[in-house]
C-alpha cells in the first residue's frame, strides 16, 4: 500500500512539475516576443530627501503585461531574462526609455536623476559601458543624472569581471548604488574597493528594526546604525528603501540616512502620471544631498 502511495504522490509531483516547465516554456516565449515587440513599460518611484522631503530623483522599474496571465511582477520575469540573456536587449530597450523620459521630465524638475537597475549579465554583456554611454549621447541625458543600481551579485562571480565596467561608468560620472545592500555577497573589504557613490540598504534591515517586540528591535537598530555607519565612512550617500510607515521614516531621518523610497512617500508611478506628480512636489539635486550628507 505504501508503495503505491508513494508512486501516486510521485505521479502527482511529476505532473505538477511538468505544469510549471510548461508555465515557464510560455512565459519565456512570451517574453522573447514582448521584448520584439518593445512592449515592457517602466513605472517610475521618487526618491525623496529625508529632511526636506524634496524629490531627487525616479527609480525605472519593469513592468510587464501579459496578455492572458495579466500583469507578471518584475522578481518573477526578470530571472527568466537573466537565464536566457534576454535581459541584454529588454536592458537596453528600458534604458533608453528612462533615459528619454529623464530628458523630458528634467524640464519641469532640472536636478531630476534617472536610476536603472542592472542584472550582472548585462554587466558582463560585450560594449555595456559604451552602449550605455552612447544612449546618454543619442538621448543627451547628463551622465551624473543616471543612476545604475546593482546588487551584491556582482560579487558572486568574482569581481575581475565586473569592475572595470564598473569603474569605467564611474569615470564617466554616471552615478551607481549597490541596492538591496546587507543580504547578499559583499564584506566591508568589496564595499570599500568598490566604486560607488551610495548604497541602497535592504529594506528588511529597516523593516526589522523597527519589530514590534523591543528588543529585537533594540538589535536590529544597532545593526543598521553599523550599517550606516559603515557607508558614511567611505562616504556613501545612504539610502533607505522600502519605507512604509512614518515611525521608519522618522528612524531613517534619525540615523542620517540621506535619502528614502517607500510607498509611505509614493508608491512607483505610471509613465503617464510622473509629470503631474513633479509639478506638485519640491525637488532638490541629489549633489547637494550628497554635499549635505558628508558634512555630517
Ligand atoms: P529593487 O531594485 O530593490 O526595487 C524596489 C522594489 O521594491 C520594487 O519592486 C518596488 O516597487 C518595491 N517597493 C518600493 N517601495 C516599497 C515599500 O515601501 N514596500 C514594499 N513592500 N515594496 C516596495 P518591483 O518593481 O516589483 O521590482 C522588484 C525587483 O525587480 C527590483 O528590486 C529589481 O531588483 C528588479 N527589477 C525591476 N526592474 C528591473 C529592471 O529594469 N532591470 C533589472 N535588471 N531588474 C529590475
Ligand atoms: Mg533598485
Ligand atoms: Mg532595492
Ligand atoms: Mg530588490
Amino acid at each position: 500500500a505504501a508503495k503505491t502511495r508513494g508512486r501516486g504522490r510521485a505521479c502527482v509531483f511529476d505532473a505538477q512539475m511538468e505544469q510549471e516547465t510548461r508555465l515557464r516554456f510560455e512565459l519565456e516565449n512570451a517574453l522573447r516576443v514582448a521584448i520584439e515587440r518593445e512592449q515592457l513599460t517602466l513605472a517610475y518611484q521618487p526618491l525623496f530627501l529625508l529632511e526636506s522631503r524634496a524629490v531627487v530623483g525616479l527609480e525605472a522599474l519593469a513592468r510587464w503585461q501579459h496578455p492572458t496571465h495579466g500583469n507578471i511582477p518584475p522578481d518573477q520575469f526578470i530571472p527568466i531574462a537573466e537565464e536566457t540573456g534576454l535581459i541584454v536587449p529588454l536592458g537596453f530597450q528600458l534604458l533608453r526609455q528612462a533615459c528619454h523620459c529623464a530628458v523630458r521630465w528634467r524640464q519641469l524638475a532640472p536636478h531630476l536623476s534617472m536610476g536603472v537597475n542592472i542584472s550582472v549579465a548585462q554587466l558582463q554583456a560585450p560594449h555595456f559601458t559604451r552602449e550605455v554611454l552612447a544612449t546618454l549621447e543619442q538621448t543627451g541625458l547628463p551622465p551624473d543624472k543616471l543612476v545604475l543600481e546593482v546588487t551584491e551579485s556582482i560579487f558572486a562571480l568574482g569581481r575581475e569581471s565586473v569592475l572595470p565596467q564598473l569603474q569605467e561608468l564611474y569615470d564617466a560620472g554616471v552615478a551607481l548604488v549597490l541596492d538591496d545592500f546587507g543580504i547578499g555577497y559583499s564584506s566591508l573589504s568589496a564595499l570599500s574597493e568598490l566604486p560607488i557613490h551610495a548604497l541602497k540598504i535592504d529594506r528588511s534591515f529597516l523593516w526589522s528594526a523597527t519589530d514590534a517586540l523591543p528588543v529585537r528591535a533594540q538589535r536590529n537598530q544597532a545593526l543598521l546604525r553599523a550599517m550606516v555607519s559603515a557607508g558614511q565612512a567611505l562616504d556613501l550617500l545612504i539610502v533607505a528603501e522600502g519605507i512604509e510607515t512614518a515611525a521608519q521614516r522618522e528612524l531613517a531621518r534619525s540615523m542620517r540616512c540621506a535619502l528614502g523610497q517607500g510607498y509611505h512617500f509614493q508608491r512607483p508611478l505610471a509613465e503617464h502620471d510622473v509629470a503631474a506628480f513633479l509639478s506638485t512636489t519640491t525637488h532638490a539635486s541629489a549633489t547637494e544631498a550628497l554635499r549635505t550628507a558628508l558634512r555630517w
